[in-house]
């Protein structure tokens, strides 16, 4: 059975490209009905954070992307690690190496000046050189001298290096703790992972770890490298390009099922369908089908995802997402009509749940003041009558809804021989203290005849 794993490291936020690597791998486990695994490579003491940590379990569970196994934290892992590596030297397999920093510095110096790639020469392979038994010492991998590695990426198709281009990798430092290429690869084996998902800035390594699988006597997992994500500028996908963090995206108004659905595509097609439920991206998931060029971010697509999403979603579940919005913006949303209703009202003229709830505060808070240029056009001094007309008819109605309100509104319009925007400014402005919302007889039933009758007398005051 297929089994899949997201692996960051926590040395900061979840951002939008590790995001796009979990829900790839989560997806191909998921179409296959296998397993996920969620592992915190925690091994840079220095720069993991517990912060980090935090805040990537946060950007999974907002975008709904769940684990069957895990988290698992390589630092809890640490002896495990160890045996593998002893038992490595036992077999001959790994050696210690006591080239001292400055030596390993020199050397370097002398292949970079030559216009070689750096790389170790071996010397404690051969037998090294003098040293006190309890000197300060890292193990190194023993890497195959010849022959080469070859596998068939799912994305990026078939590849081989020639062993004699990798030197023998540190497998534990100098401190004791084991390193990233090797304790990656003990982990993939004991978790049983069979395809690797991750990104193409770990190519490099997977010829080395195909090398470590082998003298583990470990099975190799396939793999597949996802391409960069670029801003629209074209360069790697940075902070300077605005929210990389996925938390960000929450804070700024999007869904995570838009978020999702442009993740899913950047990068990944079925013809040219754009918009994937949860279920369908399911069902259609292939890593054969991910693409082998960098993507590009296109924050407009997003919004008209997200909009999408904020119309077509249950109103009850984008209505769940908006409360998190209102409690930001300091709008009490218990004293009002219900959010999935403010949804049904607003889910047209929104891309994003923060303007959402920027625009509907009125419904929730008292109008304190009138907009003043909406106020000077359509309130002062011309609405009186209009306005004094519709609230007689409006205070005798006992049936609140949208479609009789509306009759009330061409009533007096007819009455006073008005257009109908003569009588609709007014109420607007009266109602919701600007000049821009919804149609006005939904709002004022959305409203309720007590706030809308005291919104006309104080807009008439
Ligand atoms: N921890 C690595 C990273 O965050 C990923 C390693 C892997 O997926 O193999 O870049």
């Amino acid at each position: 059975t297929v089994k899949t794993r997201f692996a960051p490291s926590p040395t900061g936020f979840l951002h939008v490209g590790g995001a796009r690597t979990a829900l790839y791998s989560w997806l191909y486990a998921r179409h296959h009905r296998g397993e996920f695994v969620l592992r915190i490579e925690d091994t840079d003491l220095e720069r993991s954070t517990q912060a980090a940590i935090d805040a990537i379990l946060e950007g999974m569970n907002w975008l709904g992307l769940d684990w069957d196994e895990g988290p698992y934290y390589q630092t809890r892992r640490f002896d495990r690690y160890n045996q593998l590596i002893d038992q490595l030297l036992a077999e001959g397999k790994a050696y210690r190496c006591y080239c001292s920093k400055e030596r390993l510095e020199a050397l370097r110096e002398q292949q970079m000046a030559k216009g070689e790639k750096p790389r170790y020469d071996g010397t404690c392979r051969h037998g090294g050189h003098d040293h006190p038994a309890d000197a300060p010492c890292v193990i190194r991998f023993k890497n195959p001298g010849e022959g080469s590695i070859v596998f068939d990426d799912h994305v990026r198709g078939h590849i081989e290096i020639a062993n004699r281009e990798m030197d023998d990798l540190i497998i534990r430092r100098t401190d004791g703790a084991p390193t990233y290429n090797f304790c990656v690869v003990v982990d993939d084996w004991d978790m049983e992972i069979t395809h690797v998902v991750r990104g193409e800035d770990h190519i490099n390594n997977t010829p080395r770890q195909i090398n470590i699988y082998h003298a583990l006597g470990a099975p190799v997992p396939e793999f597949a490298h996802v391409s960069m994500i670029l801003g629209d500028d074209g360069a790697k996908l940075s902070k300077r390009h605005g929210a990389v963090s996925v938390m960000q995206y929450r804070d700024d108004g999007y869904l995570p099922q838009a978020l999702l659905n442009y993740l899913v595509r950047l990068g990944w097609s079925n013809g040219d369908q754009e918009i994937f439920s949860r279920e369908e991206m399911i069902a259609l998931f292939s890593l054969d089908a991910i693409s082998k060029s960098a993507s590009a971010f296109n924050t407009d697509k997003l919004l008209w995802l997200n909009q999408h999403y904020i119309k077509t979603l249950p109103a009850g579940e984008v209505a769940g997402h908006l409360e998190w919005h209102m409690r930001d913006q300091g709008i009490d949303f218990d004293k009002g009509p219900a959010l999935a209703e403010v949804v049904g009202l607003y889910a047209e003229r929104c891309q994003t749940l923060k303007e959402l709830a920027a625009q509907s505060r009125y419904l929730f808070e008292d109008v304190e003041t009138f907009e003043e240029g909406a106020a000077k056009k359509h309130l002062r001094p011309v609405a009186a009558e209009p306005l004094t007309l519709a609230r007689t008819k409006l205070a005798a109605l006992t049936d609140w809804q949208t479609g009789a309100i509306h009759e009330v509104i061409n009533a007096t319009a007819a009455e006073l021989e008005l257009g109908m925007g003569k009588v609709g400014m007014p109420l607007r402005v009266a109602v919701t203290g600007q000049g821009q919302s919804p149609a006005i007889d939904g709002v004022m039933a959305l409203l309720g005849k007590e706030k809308v009758l005291a919104r006309i007398d104080m807009a008439l005051a």
